[in-house]
């Protein structure tokens, strides 16, 4: 191994107060022409729903605006800089032919309230995507409603509850591991089921002994991740499915991780019920920043009834859009979803075909055994078994020899140039009491990149043995040091001081 070295960053980064506090008042970034209709007043007309006189908007000018979120923009972090191993999240290189294709007038000028007659082509290609999807997981139908995966497993609850219902049934409860993405409790709660959490075996699955004791028929699902947030393939799928039928349940998988199935398992065939798809982690629509996602749920025929509605139905050539579905759990979102993640996602599959999908997947495994052989030496693993698309390492080693623990080996890759993967999760209690460093290359990163990557991580080991205070202060070399997290939770200074900009 090269020792590697942190990063120099040798650029000017502007700290600045929030763009409320730059300006003055009176000061506008647009030139209208003066009045030449008489003034209104909005109270009369539209009274408490008028808008304040003064909305206390920045008053700043359009060179202002510019600078400042140019600036801003250069703090951030983004796949299109470096490696984003964030594990559970697959930060995949979301390729520019999806967004050049998603910026076609035929599809960015589009209403979606525009007659259908006049929407055969987009209504084909959701048609199109959904067939897709239900291919790749092997289900009968799909939505394309939900906005992200915490909105899928929504969907997929509702309609799980309402296929109960209407046999009749309530059941009340839902099965989940501890090892769970917390959207999953978080679904079923708001969904009025109460969750019950099954503890993860002694080899890192699902304990099929701890599933048969909680299944009975107050069990309305078993929620479970496939592969498991461990990055473990839960072998016995298909006997966990049995044992959840056999009880009455329906089998829900959060199907976030599929990135490490594609063209290999098609979920559907192997006893799960419904599942949600993150278009925005396997399929390339881009991630996070607050931009739009997107959680279609593949159903098994059973289910089909319960779709939300409207759905687009193909007749002959032509495309329709089905509003008369008696069972439906309803309209989940606006419109069809959100239509530009599905553009992008049809482009990503039309170009990588059945073959390259599968390619993507063995890739993707590939490049996190590889991180998984480099590294567990440094960092023991949480289960020692050979990873899916995701490795999950633990700080139990290096916090016993040096006391640097996984936060602080997080921050300090950050001197190194790289976004910090997921970390403390799964929860301490699932990986014996260490925490986690949740690392997922994913299958767009190089081989050089890999090993730039692992020679950090094990440069940080040996900094952290020679002088243990500099990884526990890091980072060293970004624009804002170790902050305090706990403090900037409770009491978030959310005003600009001269003081809280350093
Ligand atoms: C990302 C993820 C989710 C939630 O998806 P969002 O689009 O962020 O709502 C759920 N479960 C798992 C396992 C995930 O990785």
């Amino acid at each position: 191994m090269k020792r590697a070295q942190p990063i120099e960053t040798r650029q000017l980064l502007h700290s600045e107060p929030p763009i409320f506090e730059q300006g003055s008042p009176g000061r506008s970034g647009a030139s209208l022409p003066p009045l030449d209709v008489p003034a209104v007043d909005p109270v009369a007309h539209f009274g408490a729903l008028a808008r304040a006189a003064d909305p206390e908007l920045a008053e700043v000018s359009e060179v202002e605006v510019t600078r400042h979120f140019t600036r801003l923009s250069r703090w951030n972090y983004a796949i299109d800089i470096g490696l984003y191993p964030l594990g559970s999240c697959t930060m995949k290189y979301n390729p520019k032919v999806n967004e050049r294709v998603a910026r076609w007038p035929g599809f960015a000028g589009l209403h979606p309230a525009q007659p259908p007659s006049s929407l055969q082509g987009a209504l084909a290609l959701m048609w199109s995507l959904e067939r897709l999807l239900c291919e790749i997981g092997g289900f009968a139908r799909a939505t394309l409603q939900p906005a992200a995966g915490a909105h899928g497993e929504l969907a997929g609850l509702m309609m799980i509850r309402a296929y109960h219902q209407d046999r009749g049934r309530h059941p009340t409860q839902v099965l989940i591991p501890d090892s769970a993405h917390g959207t999953n409790p978080a679904s079923c709660t708001l969904n009025g089921f109460t969750t019950v959490p099954l503890k993860t075996g002694a080899d890192g699955l699902l304990d099929l002994d701890a599933l048969r004791a909680a299944a009975n028929g107050e069990t309305a699902a078993l929620m479970i991740t496939n592969p498991s947030t461990l990055g473990l393939f839960e072998e016995r799928i298909a006997e966990i499915a049995e044992v959840v039928h056999r009880a009455g349940g329906l089998v829900y998988m959060d199907g976030a991780n599929l990135n490490a199935l594609l063209g290999k398992v098609r979920p559907g065939t192997t006893g799960v019920d419904v599942m949600h798809i993150n278009l925005h982690k396997t399929f390339t629509t881009p991630h996070g920043g607050g931009g739009p996602g997107s959680g279609p749920v593949g159903v098994v025929a059973a289910l089909e009834p319960f779709l939300p509605t409207p759905t687009i139905e193909k007749e002959g050539t032509s495309y329709r859009i089905e509003y008369a579905r008696p069972k439906s759990v309803g309209r989940l979102r606006s419109f069809f979803g959100n239509f530009g993640m599905h553009v992008r996602a049809y482009t990503y599959i039309r170009e990588m075909g059945g073959e390259g999908l599968t390619r993507a997947t063995e890739m993707a495994v590939l490049n996190a055994n590889y991180l998984r052989a480099r590294l567990q030496g440094a960092f023991p693993l949480a289960y020692d078994r050979p990873s899916m698309h995701e490795v999950v390492f633990t700080d139990k080693r290096l916090k016993k020899e040096t006391g640097v623990q996984t936060l602080d080996v997080a921050k300090r890759l950050m001197d190194y140039g790289y976004h910090p993967p997921t970390i403390y999760f799964p929860l301490p209690a699932v990986t014996g009491g260490a925490g986690a460093l949740m690392i997922e290359p994913t299958e767009t990163e190089t081989p050089e990149t890999l090993d730039a990557f692992a020679d950090a991580l094990l440069s940080i080991v040996e900094e952290a043995v020679e002088n243990p205070q500099l990884v526990k202060d890091a980072p060293h070399q970004t624009a804002i040091g170790r902050l305090d997290e706990t403090l900037a939770a409770r009491k978030p200074r959310l005003r600009w001081t001269k003081q809280s900009s350093t």
